[in-house]
């Protein structure tokens, strides 16, 4: 596959155009999710090959752990496919720990981070032998209490602490989280926060890793470097007080962010490394193992969502497709279309390339409050009822960030695979919620509770 995604466009025309003949997408189900099973596996080795060849030494301890983020993709067969590349998960709840392994994923190749794990939560991570990086001061001490002074033994869970570096955010408030008060990790400039991890650690000889995940989308690569050479700077503070190599791995969180304006996957895992590399050289020479936690830059450019037109119409001379995709697929671009504009691809009702001149239209989803546009005054060729949308990127986040406004389903989603004579073949990934689950989780079990309290 071409990074520059020269052949990508080629690769989801073919992909339209056989799920349309195939009937996934139709009146039943009127939207449906792609993923692409050669673009995540190229990504995959992306990421792979990137680090493998800044290294300059033979890796510590841990090795290289590539850990998926799960909230990126929260399916169980894209996290199979990406622990079949040889990927780990980041998981941040009991359900994400769950669906890890669900797709199989070894207790030694998760990574557990949440703000706000319960004690629970840090129990069954402990007996799984799962990887935790601890977020805060008062997390730590519910930590001692589980695992008492002696810590989890050699062959128990690798533990570390999150530490915010706190260098700033990038262009999306809410995706920078190593802001001066963000809510995650112990705040190293914070007045005495310096000393009290080195002592921290001092009288812990288990605590054996620091994590740091700068933040995602919006936020430039030098500022998540920066981010890691702070970290690592506190690994070798570390190291040198306690008088031996305590922390033994770096887990440097992902954050690599997409391009949503072309098919080119740019900045790539590559440019990334050779900076990390450039900025923190003795992240790779071998004396620390190594976690990553990238999400977006693995999945988001090997999905699309694809959606049937149902009407077009035109309101105040403004042309306006009404489309099955909207907020409850596309929730973060509708509810924050400036932070997260999509690329929309038109296609006729047969799944080809649709043909016209372009005229600006509003590309408008199905549910009922006026917001509900997943682009604005877009120039596309004349939609019409039967055509098709596909909205581009989104193979991260968009799948597991339903909105489940007005009950609309969660739509199912199919991995497809070209062959080498062209013809697409596809697998199922998920289910299409179907209305009898609606009604489920819309308390139908309980439909007489609320009258028979009187
Ligand atoms: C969300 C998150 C990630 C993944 O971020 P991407 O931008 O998808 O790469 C990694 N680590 C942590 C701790 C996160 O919260």
């Amino acid at each position: 596959m071409d990074l520059l995604g020269n052949d990508r466009a080629a690769r989801r025309h073919a992909a339209v155009r056989a799920a349309v003949a195939r009937g996934l997408v139709d009146e039943r189900q009127p939207v449906v999710g792609l993923l692409d099973v050669a673009g995540i596996r190229a990504s995959a080795a992306s990421l792979r090959e990137a680090f493998a060849e800044v290294r300059t030494g033979r890796p510590g301890s841990g090795g290289v752990l590539h850990a998926f983020a799960v909230k990126a993709a929260a399916l169980v067969p894209v996290l199979r496919l990406l622990a079949e590349e040889g990927l780990g998960c980041e998981v941040a709840s009991p359900g994400e720990l769950a669906l890890a392994r669900a797709a199989g994923v070894p207790a030694g190749r998760i990574v557990l981070d949440s703000p706000a794990k319960t004690t629970a939560e840090l129990r069954e991570a402990l007996a799984l032998g799962v990887a935790v990086n601890v977020d805060s001061r008062a997390e730590l001490d519910r930590l001692d209490a589980l695992v008492g002074p002696a810590g989890p033994g050699p062959a128990g869970s690798p533990l570390g602490v999150r530490v915010n570096p706190q260098v700033g955010g990038g262009a999306i408030g809410a995706m920078s989280t190593a802001t001066e008060t963000s809510k995650f990790g112990v705040a190293l400039r914070d007045p005495g926060a310096r000393a009290w991890l080195v002592e921290a650690h001092a009288r812990r000889p288990w605590l054996t890793r620091l994590h740091a995940h700068v933040g995602s989308q919006g936020c430039p690569l030098e500022l998540m470097a920066e981010g890691v050479r702070i970290v690592y700077e506190l690994a070798e503070e570390i190291n040198d007080v306690t008088g031996r190599r305590q922390i033994d791995t770096l887990d440097i969180g992902g954050g690599l962010p997409v391009d949503f304006t072309s098919d080119a996957a740019l900045p790539g895992h590559r440019e990334y490394a050779r900076l990390l590399a450039a900025t923190v050289p003795g992240l790779f020479d071998g004396r620390y193992g190594l976690v990553t936690e990238f999400g977006r830059s693995l999945t988001a450019k090997n999905g699309m969502v694809l959606a049937r037109v149902e009407y077009a119409k035109t309101a105040g001379g403004r042309r306006i497709a009404v489309t099955h995709a909207g907020a409850q697929v596309a929730t973060r671009t509708v509810f924050a279309p400036g932070s997260w504009p999509l690329r929309v691809a038109a296609y006729d009702a047969d799944g080809l390339p649709k043909a016209g001149a372009p005229v600006p239209q509003d590309v408008a989803g199905p549910c009922c409050f006026a917001g509900d546009l997943v682009a604005v005054g877009r120039e596309l060729p004349p939609l019409e009822t039967g055509d098709h949308v596909a909205l581009l990127d989104t193979g991260a986040y968009y799948f597991s960030t339903h909105f489940a406004y007005n009950a609309l389903p969660r739509p199912g989603i199919h991995g497809w695979l070209a062959g080498a004579d062209g013809r697409v073949r596809f697998a199922p990934v998920r289910a299409p919620q179907t209305v009898e689950e609606l009604v489920a989780e819309g308390g139908g079990a309980y439909r007489d509770g609320l009258s028979a309290l009187g």
